[in-house]
């Protein structure tokens, strides 16, 4: 199979469900983050990033009510892992930083907090709350930060209920695209997401 009809499957199979607390389904979700990310002109790489950044919680089983989800699922972890085998590292880097951000731009940014849905800032109590100082010097030194603070943004915004985007079909020539020039080695772990 290729990857785009992997993808679409996916989608089909989970996509319908909400939001963590959010009034849009995690396809609408992921199609406004890839429609914001296309808005800012972002590289391709960082379009289907966009798209894919939340697909670990689209690969297993979690709760649909975020109140009984008392753990944090390390969603961003799976995600990337599952990227990686199928896309270069613009793709899967991004998605695995894209927690950590949102941790960084606590640290960082003093408006951000305000800008959080009241969903996100219960996520964000088992995501391990703003970052220490030493955190934030490690996280700027991955090499994608800067692209995960994008994605993180396009994250943030992909929350409006109704709104109209392209469909996942759009995507799926860019998809192929990106997966063929991607070597298909087993995922490395790059460490653990702090
Ligand atoms: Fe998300």
């Amino acid at each position: 199979m290729n990857v785009g009809a992997e993808i679409l499957g996916i989608f089909q199979q989970r996509g319908s469900g909400a939001y963590f607390g959010e009034r849009v389904s995690m396809s609408e979700h992921a199609l406004q983050a890839a429609h914001f990310a296309q808005t800012a002109a972002a590289p391709p790489e960082l379009v289907v990033a966009a798209l894919l950044h939340d697909i670990g919680h689209l690969l297993e089983d979690v709760p649909d009510d975020i109140v009984d989800w008392v753990v944090d699922a390390h969603h961003e972890q799976i995600g990337s892992d599952w990227l990686a085998r199928r896309f270069g590292p613009e793709v899967s880097e991004p998605v695995r930083l894209h927690v950590p951000a949102k941790r960084y731009l606590l640290t960082t940014n003093p408006e951000y907090f305000a800008s959080l849905s009241p969903a996100s800032v219960i996520t964000l109590k088992l995501q391990g709350g703003p970052m220490a100082m030493h955190e934030v010097a490690k996280f700027e030194s991955e090499r994608f930060y800067r692209e995960a603070v994008r994605v993180r943004h396009w994250d943030d915004l992909g929350k409006v209920q109704g709104l109209q985007t392209p469909g996942l079909s759009d995507y799926l020539a860019l998809v192929e695209t990106l997966a063929k020039q991607a070597p298909q080695l087993p995922a490395k772990r790059s460490g653990p997401a702090t």
